[in-house]
C-alpha cells in the first residue's frame, strides 16, 4: 500500500496518507482561485486512503463555503492548505502539501471556463531557476 507524506509550511502539521489516490483535478473555478489566492485549486481525491495526523491535529481548522460543496482545511499558524474531510466518504488532498512525490499525473483541467487570463500564456513567460538575476 502506497504511503504518502505531506506536512504545512512552518511544519507543525505533518500527516500520512495511505493508500491510493483516485484522480487528481486542476480546478480553474472562481473559489479556487479565492480559496489558494492564486491561478487554480490542485487536488488529489481517494475515497479509500486513511488520513492520519503524525503531528499538530488541534492547529487544523476547516472552512466549508456556506450552501456549496467547497471546503478547505489548513493550519491556523501558517494557514498552509491541509487535506480535508468534510465532505464524507472523501479525502481531498491539496498537491503542494504533499513532501513526497505524486506519481500520478493530473486527471483533468476542469472549470477551465474561469481559467485566469494571465496563465493562458504562462509557459511562454520567462523563466528563472530561482530568483530574477
Ligand atoms: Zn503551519
Ligand atoms: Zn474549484
Amino acid at each position: 500500500m502506497n504511503n504518502h507524506l505531506g506536512s504545512c509550511l512552518c511544519g507543525t502539521v505533518s500527516f500520512a496518507i495511505q493508500g491510493e489516490f483516485d484522480s487528481f483535478y486542476v480546478c480553474h473555478c472562481h473559489h479556487c482561485q479565492k480559496d489558494t489566492g492564486s491561478a487554480h485549486g490542485a487536488n488529489l481525491f481517494s475515497q479509500s486512503a486513511k488520513l492520519v495526523w503524525l503531528s499538530g491535529p488541534d492547529k487544523v481548522t476547516s472552512f466549508t463555503l456556506p450552501d456549496t460543496r467547497h471546503s478547505k482545511s489548513f493550519c491556523k499558524l501558517c494557514g498552509s492548505a491541509l487535506p480535508n474531510t468534510q465532505i464524507s466518504g472523501l479525502l481531498v488532498v491539496p498537491a503542494g502539501c504533499l513532501d513526497t512525490e505524486i506519481s500520478m499525473l493530473p486527471t483533468a483541467q476542469i472549470f477551465s471556463s474561469s481559467k485566469a487570463s494571465w496563465t493562458v500564456e504562462l509557459e511562454s513567460v520567462a523563466q528563472f531557476d530561482g530568483l530574477p538575476k
